[in-house]
């Protein structure tokens, strides 16, 4: 496994971050034993660094990651956040840092972000002096290094950069968001200020990681790439750059980390040739031309009050309009989306727009499924 810094905590990571956002389920909920699984192969397989966070899995993920882990805790670096959304009061902060500590059986993290952090969350967060809360629990032991996620423009994003001395940060970085909340300019700010970068939705929420498209293979072929799928050209693209320290993945399947593990062997900057530079050129301009909806499947939308799976409605979208094939999409969504199943099929939304200030990505989601009604419904 390769190694790379993170400086201002003086230590290496390795390169390739387990995400615990996407663990294996079993009728909506974790799976536990696949998952251990996963993270002990993960682990075993070089990966030190496990990003959790309070509201992945409906909330259930600190509380498994940390029965999971217990054996090798001490060994990773283990990584959480404040969520920032749900703090009322200055006090909620405390009560939330111990409630994570017990969940994830941990008597410190190694890294504590501001989760999901934007310029309203910001104005929140200095209005309840966070950065005095986090030094203080610094001091006390219950935190190493601290630091921020990111979800919102450039000039928000070097605002909040700018603000404090931050060990380290998380961005949403992929070869179709370059341009996009941090991107490649945020990512060159933040090097300059010696402020390291975490990289998360390396793949866009699974969408670089489907399988190559029939009209590119031609140019995958030219360009020598002979993975199965994209995920191999989108994780090299990220680690390609020099200012990234670790790229966060959430794996889902042995598979998928057995194939991640492959591809951070070559991980290195530069790794790219200049054949596969344009052949990355030539996915964007693919995949930007036909993506419907820029959503990443974070499900930080979710609960729907209606029960609507709207990441998965809109993953349905997705792929139909970029792999072109209309009716498996629509048989696939029809079936996991069937009326005896838990999550609801778009047509259920009542747009009473509650999912839409929770979307990192400003997606109007509302209107977007009336897309997919109109795809897959009609
Ligand atoms: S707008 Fe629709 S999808 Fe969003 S929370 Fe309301 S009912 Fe659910
Ligand atoms: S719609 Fe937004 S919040 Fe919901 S899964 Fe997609 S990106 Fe995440």
């Amino acid at each position: 496994m390769l190694h790379r810094e993170i400086p201002r905590l003086g230590k290496e990571y390795s390169i390739l971050g387990f995400g615990c956002m996407r663990l294996p389920t079993k009728d909506g909920l974790i799976d536990e034993p696949k998952a251990e699984a996963l993270m002990r192969e993960a682990f075993e397989g070089g990966i030190n660094y496990f990003d959790a966070a309070w509201p992945y899995h409906g909330g259930k993920c600190e509380e498994f990651v940390g029965r999971a882990m217990k054996p090798w805790r001490d060994k990773v670096t283990l990584v959480t956040k404040l969520p920032v959304w749900l703090l009322e009061k200055p006090e909620d902060m405390e009560n939330f840092l111990h409630k994570q500590l017990e969940f994830l059986r941990t008597d410190h993290f190694d890294i504590y972000l501001l989760h999901s952090m934007n310029a309203e969350r910001w104005d929140k967060m200095q209005r309840m002096n966070a950065l005095d809360f986090l030094e203080r629990a610094r001091k006390a032991g219950k935190i190493r290094g601290i630091g921020f996620s990111f979800h919102d423009g450039l000039n928000s994003f070097k605002t909040i950069a700018d603000a404090y001395p931050w060990d380290m940060c998380q961005i949403q970085y992929n070869l179709l968001d370059d341009n996009f909340q941090a991107g490649t300019e945020g990512l060159r700010y933040a090097a300059s200020k010696g402020l390291s970068v975490v990289v998360m939705e390396p793949l866009k929420g699974g969408n670089i990681s489907l399988p190559v498209p029939e009209e590119l293979k031609s140019e995958a072929k030219a360009a020598g790439y002979t993975a199965p799928n994209l995920a191999d050209l989108g994780l090299r693209w990220v680690w390609d750059h020099p200012e990234v320290s670790v790229v966060l993945s959430g794996m889902t399947t042995p598979e998928q980390l057995r194939q991640n593990l492959a591809s951070a062997k070559r991980g290195m900057p530069g790794n790219l040739s200049d054949a596969e530079r344009t052949f990355a050129a030539q996915v964007r301009s693919f995949f930007v031309e036909r993506m419907r909806v820029p959503c990443t499947s974070c499900a930080y939308c979710k609960p729907c009050p209606q029960g609507v799976d709207i990441p998965q409605c809109f993953t349905n979208l997705n792929n139909a309009a970029i792999s072109g094939n209309w009716e498996a999409q629509k048989a696939n969504y029809n079936y996991i989306l069937a009326p005896d199943r838990e999550g609801k099929k778009a047509s259920h939304c009542v747009e009473c727009g509650e999912c839409e200030p929770k979307c990192p990505q400003r997606i109007p989601i509302r209107e977007k499924l009336k897309e997919v009604v109109a795809a897959f419904e009609s």
